[in-house]
């Protein structure tokens, strides 16, 4: 019997749960740790923190969800991982694991800027539950008082999508209530390029994206650091003084304390490196999933920014830890799969969106290109989003990670969340060799 212990439960740690649960024989004990009793889907984020869903519509209680389907759960935080002993530590106890899935997605750098809030700062963010909740209070006392709004992310940060949606959802909002013209909207990136993403730009992503800046009166601020933050300004590297009464500044992420102590574990950001099955280059008794992995960018940018990992990129990475494992297990019989890291995302601005399908996310090192990479715009993507989103809960609530008909619909479009790994990869290292 192996015991399989998994620190995560958000977009990627849940759904590997169940497929460890789908794919392994019940002697195997399957538990789950997580620092909060709920699931969030965090793409809705966004949404909550402009007051236009609540954060209970996009949230599930996962304790019974997964205990009635056979896996333990643990609603605790991680304190202390030792990959020698491998043992995990919480406040309450120590487990023992034969293989444990590190699938805590990000935690949020605030202490690299002064003044970046929102918890010691001046600035919302969007990108936990608890911050969506504090950037929603302040949006609608920001209606009251409306002002400059600046919106963007600081240098070393990984995720845009999501500035971009929260700028021209703010934007639309603000048009519908007759305040659009008491609120200049400036957008700061350290993007090389507006629509660069971190993935180098996709299709037309850019002129799109510049276009629907523009064409919104959105002032974009490209390729531009932020140093500090005062209360009342947002100060450039070039020394300019950005006025807001309102910001929401997405933040560099980094590995979980748990992962910067742990000697060997991660990199000098707490990230997780891996091989193509996911597993750890050292440790072959750990596996990672999700925005903990490590991902180097496709270029070196003037500023530093990061890769984004997205909803598909981090559930096909659990889908590849789960086989990977099973296979490990003995339970299936097939060759070690890695994700194929191919994205669908939809970005929502109100009345328009833009849907981003990038095959593969990050292009070909050598060639610069993709398979295919497609922009399409328009009222239906906002719809679509929707649909993904309620789709997304119904799953994790049913206890499927991706239903057959998902995988064929993929498949109609050409997409697939796995590949198998071709013979040459480098193979991890035997699990006796390391031990202890
Ligand atoms: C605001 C925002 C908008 C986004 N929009 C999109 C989008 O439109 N489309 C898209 O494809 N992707 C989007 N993404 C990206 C997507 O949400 C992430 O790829 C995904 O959530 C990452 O999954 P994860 O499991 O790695 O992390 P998470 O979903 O964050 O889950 C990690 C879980 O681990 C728990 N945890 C952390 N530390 C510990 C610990 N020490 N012990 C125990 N548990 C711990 C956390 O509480 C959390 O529940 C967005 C991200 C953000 C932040």
């Amino acid at each position: 019997m192996a015991h399989i212990v998994i620190i995560g439960a958000g977009l990627a740690g849940l759904p590997t749960a169940y497929e460890l649960r789908h794919l392994l024989p019940r002697q195997h004990k399957i538990t789950l740790l997580s620092n909060t009793p709920m699931f969030t889907f965090l793409p809705s984020l966004p949404w909550v923190g402009l007051g236009l869903t609540h954060l209970e519509k996009v949230q599930l209680e996962v304790g019974e969800l997964v205990t009635k389907r056979g896996i333990e759960w643990l609603p605790e935080a991680v304190i202390q991982l030792n990959p020698y002993t491998q043992e995990v530590h919480t406040n309450a106890q120590v487990l023992e694991y034969d293989y444990i899935v590190i699938a805590t997605g990000a935690e949020l750098a605030l202490d690299v800027i002064s003044g970046l809030g929102p918890d010691n700062g001046y600035t919302q963010s969007v990108c936990n539950p608890h911050h969506a909740l504090m950037a929603r209070d302040t949006w609608q006392n920001f209606l009251q008082n409306p002002g400059p709004l600046v919106v963007g992310a600081v240098p070393g940060a990984s995720c845009f999508g999501p500035a971009y949606e929260f700028a021209l959802l703010a934007d639309f909002i603000l048009r519908q209530r007759g305040l659009r013209d008491q609120v200049p909207i400036t957008f700061v990136t350290p993007e090389p390029y507006a629509g660069h993403l971190g993935i180098g730009g996709m299709a037309n992503s850019s002129q799109l994206v510049t276009k629907l800046m523009a064409d919104r009166g959105v002032e974009v601020l490209e390729n531009t650091a932020i140093t500090r933050i005062t209360s009342q300004d947002i100060i450039l590297a070039d020394g300019h003084q950005l006025p807001f009464r309102y910001s929401m500044l997405l933040p560099p992420f980094r590995g979980p304390r748990f992962v910067r102590e742990a000697e060997g574990l991660g990199d000098a950001k707490g990230l997780i490196p891996v091989l193509p099955t996911y597993q750890h280059p050292t440790f072959p008794s750990v596996y990672s999933a999700g925005v903990v992995t490590q991902l180097a960018p496709p270029e070196v940018t003037p500023i530093p920014i990061g890769v984004p990992k997205t909803g598909q990129m981090v559930e096909a990475m659990g889908m590849a830890v789960a086989r990977n494992i099973a296979l490990e297990l003995g339970a299936i019989s097939a060759q070690p799969v890695s994700p194929t890291l191919e994205a669908i995302c939809f970005a929502d601005f109100g009345d328009t969106g833009l849907l981003f399908l990038a095959d593969p996310v990050l292009p070909d090192p050598e060639t610069g290109k993709r398979r295919r990479a497609i922009t399409l715009g328009g009222r239906w993507v906002s719809w679509m989003k929707t649909a993904f989103e309620q789709y997304f809960l119904a799953k994790m609530r049913w206890g499927s990670a991706v239903p057959w008909f998902e995988r064929l619909g993929l498949r109609a479009m050409g997409l697939s969340l796995l590949e198998t790994i071709p013979p040459t990869e480098p193979h991890p290292i035997p699990k006796d060799v390391l031990s202890h």
